[in-house]
């Protein structure tokens, strides 16, 4: 019976190590296969042809390289776009998106399955959690695509953990996919293109900031007081903006790092002139910049802005000195923007 039986993928280099050890297999073979699934982009142990056969057959049995199988993909019109729904092991589905933009190929993440906190405007906190998901089902999603670019001979230039979920909800599995991504023996993504969005998870942050990765992080703030935040983002209770905001003050100290605020602009709730006038003076360059995304509308009480009211609202920051920026949105119509992820066809059936 082997030591090390793992049913989940194996991107991680000590998971590999710890089977081939079981195997009685030299330590380089196990950096061999590391180096096949995470540079390589390998899905089955057979394709690894520097491996004796035997061993690639120990290896099928015992370990599965890729852990979520993609059941369906959505691409958006001209292709800057596209969404996968994978199938979990145990039939949760998930979904990524792959954005590109002249050479940058974006890929955002889900970090867990539904979410526990329940914005009011969003689709994965009206699922509820469901699970985490583990690094290499982060990863995983990561991988798909780039597969998918390599054809092109292209790679992925970033990744965003802003699917579904709360990463810091699921925090060690998220900075192992971190880590996983960024490692320069195998995927070698460097951290400065990943980036980390919360939606003010205080603890997280406070932690985040002690990483020895120069990540970047995003905090959707979507308002600029607690009284209208109260309303859209359930966790203000817990962690209301004077937190959050001294949170990413003791990041920066402790970083030098910049912050990347989201704002999703919902029509006639957070777009007033007060609260434009309140956030200008609470987002302040130079560490402090301002993403404004229109809202996706995903059947609720909220309304889109048009694209006149997104332009006035960035105009009237931006005379108060703040620094903003609109953020594209070219998944919106295959229901890919980044944070829209949810199921419309419910929990996939698990797989034999
Ligand atoms: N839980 C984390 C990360 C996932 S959500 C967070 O909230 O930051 C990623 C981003 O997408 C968040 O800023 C979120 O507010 C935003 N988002 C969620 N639903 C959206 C929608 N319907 N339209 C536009 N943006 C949305
Ligand atoms: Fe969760 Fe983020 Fe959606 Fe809020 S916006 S429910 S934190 S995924």
């Amino acid at each position: 019976m082997p030591r090390a039986t793992y049913n989940g993928c194996v991107i991680d280099p000590q998971t590999i190590a710890a089977v081939m050890a079981d195997l009685g297999e030299p330590p380089y073979r196990a950096r061999q296969v590391y180096e096949a699934l995470a540079g390589g982009l390998a899905v089955d142990f057979a394709s690894m042809t520097s491996l004796p056969v035997a061993l690639r057959r120990a290896l099928a049995e015992r370990l599965r390289p890729v852990s979520l199988e993609d059941i369906e993909t959505r691409v958006a019109p001209r292709g800057a776009a596209r969404k996968t729904l994978f199938a979990t092991p145990d039939g949760h589905a998930v979904e990524a998106v792959l954005m590109t933009y002249d050479k940058r190929a974006t890929v955002c993440v889900s970090s867990q399955v539904g979410c526990a906190v329940g914005c009011a405007f969003c689709a994965s906190g009206r699922l509820g959690l469901r699970r985490d998901l583990t690094a290499e089902e982060m990863v995983d999603q990561v991988f798909h695509f780039a597969r998918l670019l390599r054809d092109d001979e292209r790679r992925v230039t970033n990744v965003v953990f802003m699917g579904m979920g709360e990463p810091f909800h699921n925090y060690d599995e998220t900075l192992r996919a971190c880590r996983l991504l960024n490692d320069g023996d195998g995927f070698n993504l460097a951290a400065r293109s990943i980036s980390v969005s919360t939606v003010g998870v205080v603890t997280g942050i406070d932690r985040f900031a002690e990483e020895d990765l120069q990540l970047n992080l995003a905090v959707s703030l979507h308002a600029a007081t607690d009284e209208v935040r109260d309303r859209l983002v359930p966790l203000n209770r817990t962690y209301p903006l004077d937190e959050v905001f001294a949170a990413c003050a003791r990041y920066v100290r402790r970083t030098h790092r910049k912050v990347l605020f989201e704002y999703v602009v919902l029509r006639g709730v957070n777009d007033t002139d007060e609260q434009a006038q309140i956030l200008a003076a609470r987002v302040r360059p130079p560490h402090y910049h301002l993403n404004l995304i229109a809202y996706n509308e995903t059947g609720g009480e909220f309304a889109r802005p048009r694209a006149d009211q997104l332009a006035a609202l960035r105009a009237r920051l931006e005379a108060a000195g703040v620094s903003c920026t609109v953020r594209r949105s070219p998944g919106a119509k295959i229901e890919a923007a980044c944070g829209q992820l949810a199921l419309r066809r419910g929990e996939v059936a698990p797989q034999p």
